[in-house]
């Protein structure tokens, strides 16, 4: 019988802008007893690297001349994931326009695809790869000093149905809003820094299979929230998860 998997779908290394390297991200979450992790860095839109290479900032992006690297090095950790912690490494990234506010996570998507596109074109190339699609923080994060998907969140009617699933809760904020409309949803730590190790994640019902997790976020049926703090036993995650279902 299935059981439930403790995902979390949107996590960042030094690839981009987290702290940790890939490698230390995967022993961290294989030896606190997740199922499920996606590795989501962060594409960010060229008008927003420019800004920052202005003010003198440099922050680690993945472009077109990374891409292929980076998709290596998530395969050869999936690997390692899976014979050292029977733990799935989905393969992901984060589309960051930081020019027109918005941010999507792409799992399973194997070509580079560049934020500057519209959000349409951008959902289009996901579906077409077979890969999900979620918004992310379509809230202002209390962290954050700009509101970084606020065209998502100001479109949600429009785009509500397009996503595959919306976040409802990232790091430790959750969004009124999608519980309200009653999206698709998911809940994620978007990982940068140890002290969002405690923080928003996702439970589902279904079969450790890459394929099969990505259907059962489509479909959105069993999937449950929580605030994850390591130590939480497995037991307790259990009920926590067939309490909020009704199961
Ligand atoms: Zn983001
Ligand atoms: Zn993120």
């Amino acid at each position: 019988m299935d059981r439930w998997l403790l995902c979390d779908f949107h996590i960042h290394t030094n690839m981009s802008d987290g702290n940790l390297s890939l490698r230390e991200v995967v022993d961290l979450y294989g030896q606190h007893g997740f199922d499920v992790i996606a590795i989501t860095d962060h594409i960010f839109d060229r008008e927003y690297l420019k800004r920052l290479k202005e003010r003198g900032t440099k922050v680690p992006s993945l472009d077109e001349s990374n891409f292929r690297e980076y998709l290596r090095m998530l395969a050869k950790e999936r690997d390692r994931a899976w014979r050292e912690y029977n733990m799935l490494l989905i393969p992901g990234f984060e589309v960051t326009n930081n020019t027109d506010y918005y941010h999507i996570v792409a799992l399973d998507v194997p070509q580079y695809i560049d934020p500057s596109l519209e959000v349409v074109e951008i959902l289009e190339i996901i579906r077409e790869c077979g890969g999900v699609s979620i918004a992310a923080h379509p809230g202002k994060k209390n962290s954050d000093r700009e509101h970084l998907s606020k065209h998502l969140y100001e479109n949600m009617d429009f785009y509500g149905e397009a996503f595959d699933a919306w976040e409802i809760g990232n790091q430790f904020d959750l969004y009124n809003e999608v519980i309200e409309k009653r999206l698709r949803f998911v809940a994620s730590s978007d990982f940068h820094h140890m002290k969002h190790f405690s923080s928003w994640r996702t439970l589902i019902k279904v079969e450790k299979d890459p394929e099969a997790v990505k259907e059962a976020i489509k479909r959105n049926e069993e999937v449950a929230i929580l605030f994850f703090k390591p130590g939480m036993r497995a037991d307790m995650i259990e009920e926590m998860a067939k309490a909020q279902v009704g199961a």
